[in-house]
């Protein structure tokens, strides 16, 4: 249903407030500005857009969504009268990515440089374990699943049942600075590294991080307080580069993360969590291969009681253990 047709229609049943509020992944929560550390930020909207304020302007990573964006700029102009001067992007997906036009083309996008390559009009890897099974170089309806099913007829531009490269990265710009490793970003005295840490949730993920703020924004591979992600055999990436990319992250010197998803800020705990639930579902899952069991045996006798504190855990679990069993078997 076109977005007009959806206001129109909350609108006429009484709640046009409702419908400011509600971002593109449908959530009711009103968005603000919460203040990370000193000129640190985040906006928690359908995904989290982090940015942090130094006298020459503003670094902003993820915009997120048009809409967020749109939102953002008038508050930002409002609350501190500064240009938005970098836009980085976490990864390529398109809950994170689009939205960089509405700052304007003297913000200049940085970006790891295999985003460069997944925006270059090819479909690439798809988030959310969504593949392409009849290789037509489009995500048709019935491929859809996740994010893209919900926002298929936004995505689906012009309404001919499937979603082209074009029309699935339209709202995102395409980067001005690439990098391959690290890179340190300084404006108004303040300095932004920006770090590589291998494959993971994407093959294109750039970690954020704000020394003197002691942060971190690490998206989609880590969720504090809860399960690592798990979509489509961990993203066709082995479990030991996942593990790996963690580690990176809790090589730094931080004490707040900031997740892709979700207002929760995370601590270093909650990182090395995720990063030894990995370590021990591989361990637990490769001895059961390794013993000659079926997958189902496995999902019997596996329980990892340990991370029981996680709300999901219960429910997840047969579908984590299929996911990292899948893992394990294709990538050994
Ligand atoms: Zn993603």
């Amino acid at each position: 249903m076109p977005r007009a047709i959806v206001a129109l229609a909350l609108s006429i049943i009484g709640t046009p407030a409702i419908v400011s509020a509600q971002g593109r992944g449908g959530q009711a929560r009103p968005r603000e500005i919460v203040q990370i550390r000193g000129d640190l930020y985040y906006v928690s909207g359908s995904a989290n857009t982090v940015f942090l304020v130094t006298p020459d302007g503003i670094v902003l990573a993820d915009p997120v969504s048009t809409e967020q964006a749109a939102w953002l700029k008038p508050e930002l102009d409002r609350r501190f009268n500064k240009p938005v001067r970098y836009i980085i992007y976490s990864h390529h997906d398109f809950d994170h990515a689009e939205g960089a036009a509405v700052f304007g083309p003297a913000a200049l996008v940085v970006a790891h440089e295999n985003v460069a390559m997944n925006l270059d009009g090819k479909l690439h890897r798809l988030a959310g374990g969504n593949i392409d099974t009849n290789h037509n170089g489009k995500l048709d309806r019935d491929e859809a699943g996740g994010g893209y099913l919900t926002n298929f007829d936004r995505l689906d531009r012009n309404h001919d049942g499937a979603i082209t490269p074009d029309e699935l990265n339209q709202e995102i710009r395409k980067p001005d600075i690439t990098y391959t490793g690290r890179l340190n970003l300084t404006l108004g005295g303040r300095t932004v590294e920006l770090i590589y840490p291998g494959r993971n949730h994407s093959d294109d993920m750039t970690v954020v991080y704000f020394p003197a703020e002691k942060a971190v924004l690490a998206v989609d591979f880590i969720f504090p307080g809860t399960t690592p992600p798990v979509w489509g055999e961990y993203d066709w990436t082995p479990l030991r580069e996942w593990i790996a990319s963690i580690k990176t992250v809790e090589a730094l010197d931080f004490d707040t993360l900031i997740a892709g998803h979700g207002a929760r800020l995370g601590t270093r705990a909650d990182v090395a969590a995720n990063r030894e639930f990995l370590e021990d579902l591989s361990a637990a899952v490769s001895k059961g291969i390794a013993d000659g069991k079926s997958l189902d045996e496995i999902k019997r006798t596996v329980t990892l009681q340990k991370y029981s504190i996680w709300p999901n855990l219960a429910a997840s679990l047969p579908n984590v253990i299929e996911q990292a069993y899948k893992n394990l078997r294709d990538y050994p």
